[in-house]
């Protein structure tokens, strides 16, 4: 009823805004029993270094089964609905202890390093369980620590610096890597790259889309490679979805690359075949 009224008067909007509270409302109902009902999974999405081309890692990325059709839901609709209800801690570490268990699976199946990135988001990050969690689902899968990357954003990050450098020296003290996701959006001055011990950055993809129509999203690229990499830190390009992008940001000095161009987000054993094709 309210979905009529929004679509056939523009002027009005608040039924439109009651249609959408109503939804969200819904949607946050049916994720708080999302955990118990099985309701998530995760895809992976694999990152290809530029110099051998290998497949050297996968990010896991969160994906909803909904228990009615209505509430499908993107990650950038549910996860802002996870962190504000604060459940996100729970699906959080849902995520934390699934990913550290795939890696485990791959590690055995494939008997190379094939690195998983998780995202973290802020609430997570403050909660006081946070650094036993990491090391429950590092303890639980028995793998190297190393195999674990935390991909935090800067956003993340301002709120509490002090807090979030002590926690995050804890987290690189047990061997985890650190990335920084979304580089370039965010609010952090530069000094973050330095206080944060950060092992790799990740180039957010609204630089890459633009690199052959926007001058100055090219000369950001350039300039965000050359002070990671001056900083010791290694460079990922996201959102690389042609040939075309990635040749140019391979010349540019990226390290590796990730998006649609070398494989969309995929389960499981779409990856474990993914993986075992490159053995070959
Ligand atoms: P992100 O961490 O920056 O993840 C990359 C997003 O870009 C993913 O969207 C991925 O599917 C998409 N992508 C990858 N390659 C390409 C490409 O070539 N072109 C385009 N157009 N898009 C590409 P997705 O899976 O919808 O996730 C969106 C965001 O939701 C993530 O952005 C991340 O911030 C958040 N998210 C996803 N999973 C989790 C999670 O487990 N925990 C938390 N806290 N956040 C998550
Ligand atoms: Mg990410
Ligand atoms: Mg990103
Ligand atoms: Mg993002």
């Amino acid at each position: 009823e309210a979905k009529e009224l929004g679509r056939n008067s523009h002027a009005v909007f608040s039924p439109h805004i009651a249609e959408l509270q109503n939804w969200r409302s819904d949607l946050l109902t049916a994720l708080r029993s999302g955990l118990t009902e099985n309701r998530f999974r995760l895809v992976y999405q694999v990152q290809q270094n530029a110099n051998s081309l290998a497949i050297t890692g996968v990010e896991a990325l969160l994906r909803w089964s909904p228990p009615r059709p209505d509430l499908a839901a993107r990650p950038d609709q549910f996860v802002p609905l996870l962190e504000q209800s604060g459940l996100i801690i729970e699906v959080g570490g849902w995520v934390l202890h699934e990913a550290c268990r795939q890696a485990a699976a791959w590690r055995d199946q494939l008997g190379e390093r094939i690195s998983v990135a998780v995202n973290i988001s802020s609430v997570q990050l403050h909660a006081p369980c946070f650094v036993d969690r990491i090391r429950s689902a590092l303890g639980e899968s028995n793998i190297n620590p190393d195999l674990l990357e935390l991909e935090l954003t800067e956003s993340s990050l301002v709120i509490e610096p002090a807090k979030a450098a002590a926690t995050l020296a804890e987290v690189k003290a047990l061997g985890v890597q650190l990335a920084l996701d979304d580089f370039g959006t965010g609010y952090s001055s530069l000094s973050y790259l330095t206080r944060f011990s950060f092992d790799r950055l990740k180039i957010d993809q609204g630089f890459v889309r633009d690199i052959f129509d926007d001058p100055k999203d090219l000369e950001i690229v350039k300039a965000i490679i050359a002070m990671g990499h001056a900083l010791g830190l290694e460079v990922v390009a996201e959102g690389v979805e042609t040939v075309d992008e990635r040749d140019l940001l391979e010349g540019l000095g990226c390290d590796s690359f990730q998006g649609y161009l070398v494989g969309r987000p995929g389960k499981p054993e779409e990856i474990s075949s993914m993986l075992g094709v490159g053995l070959l």
